[in-house]
């Protein structure tokens, strides 16, 4: 991709006046300490900074909520969620996505616990060392807990930043501008500043609408001289492949359905699922793993990061099952308590299970 020469806003992003807007109208979260209770000197926690950060990355604030809670209420403190059995933490995950992240979270904290003795470390170079906190967590997390005036840019700040200098080719071609734009604004409350752009992103300045009149950046923002809704511009879009395969659902004479562990590595790794055939790139008809009375229940669409899947959904009722060893039979009532992806939940809707 060429690489035009972007306009650089000649303004440096104003901090106080974000810093200003943000002390009327942060957001109220479950893991923030609101301004008012961080200029009076209470510290917020980088074990729930970083708990919120891995789950909010992907995912929105609303779906993390609920999320979040639970896993403070099992698991209060970083050794805890060390000590819980992983299998027990993938299924508290189930429902959020991306289960690298649930593994990668599990690692972390063990890794908190065995090389820091359970404190959580506050800098970005010690935790940049840790498995799974990438450069943008560890900002986030530094920066929050411990003011390290270090440039915080998630999707919501490219956005901002992306209409505040008028980028005219996609962020992902100039991210080192963006960083470089927030970076030189950073003041002594550097954690207040990084929430305060998200919020802009999230509420003000939001995908697909402006808000301008009511911006602190707007005196100075060149987007919104223009048309604010032009930036950030998009990439070409690659084409996202569809993969198609079978699940099959059986049900016992008590009604329980029959699950089983996915393998140890590749996509939702150690996650349950229903039998399943491989998923391929174009139909294939493929035998059901036991022989029975099959019905076509429905097809099930499902969009992963790099494809999409449609799986015919099949179910059927199994008398002899001894020939069925590998997996276990489970009480519909009780799937919540099941590792189970949301593209499994699917299936098992389509099956009339759920
Ligand atoms: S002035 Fe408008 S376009 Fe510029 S950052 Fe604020 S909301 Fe976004």
């Amino acid at each position: 991709m060429s690489k035009a020469a972007a306009p650089q806003n000649p303004t440096p992003i104003d901090a106080d006046a974000v810093l200003a807007w943000y002390d009327r109208h942060a957001r109220t979260l479950l893991w923030r300490v609101s301004p008012a209770d961080r200029a009076r000197g209470v510290p917020p926690d980088p074990y729930r900074v970083w708990l919120s950060e891995v789950m909010l990355q992907q995912t929105t604030v609303a779906a993390v909520g609920r999320y979040y809670a639970r896993f403070l209420s099992l698991w209060p403190t970083v050794a805890d969620l060390a000590a819980a059995p992983l299998e027990a933490l993938l299924v508290e995950w189930a429902g959020l996505g991306y289960y690298a992240r649930a593994r990668n979270l599990h690692a972390c904290a063990m890794a908190v616990v065995e090389r820091f003795g359970g404190r959580f470390p506050t800098s970005s170079a010690e935790l940049l060392t840790l498995p799974g906190v990438g450069p943008y967590t560890a900002a986030a997390i530094a920066a929050i807990t411990a003011d390290e005036r270090i440039a915080v840019v998630d999707g919501n700040v490219d956005r901002v930043v992306a209409r505040y200098i008028a980028l005219d080719v996609p962020v992902r071609d100039e991210k080192d501008l963006v960083r470089a734009t927030v970076q030189t604004a950073v003041p002594a409350r550097a954690g207040d500043f990084a929430q305060a752009l998200m919020d802009l992103g999230a509420t003000i300045c939001a995908p697909r609408n402006a808000a301008c009149i009511l911006c602190p950046l707007e005196p100075a923002c060149l987007g919104a001289k223009a048309d604010p809704l032009r930036f950030p511009v998009k990439p070409e879009k690659a084409d996202r492949p569809t993969r198609y395969g079978h699940a099959f659902v059986m049900r016992d004479t008590d009604g329980d359905v029959y699950l089983q562990t996915r393998a140890d590595t590749g996509l939702l790794a150690k996650m349950t699922e229903t039998p399943v055939s491989d998923w391929t790139p174009d139909r294939r008809p493929v035998a059901p793993p036991v022989p029975s009375d099959w019905r076509h229940r429905g097809q099930v669409v499902h969009v992963f990061t790099h494809f999409r899947l449609e799986l015919e959904v099949w179910s059927a009722h199994v008398a002899d099952t001894a020939q069925l060893s590998a997996g276990w039979w489970a009480d519909p009532r009780e799937l919540d308590n099941e590792a189970l992806p949301s593209v499994f939940r699917k299936v098992l809707v389509t099956a009339g299970v759920e």
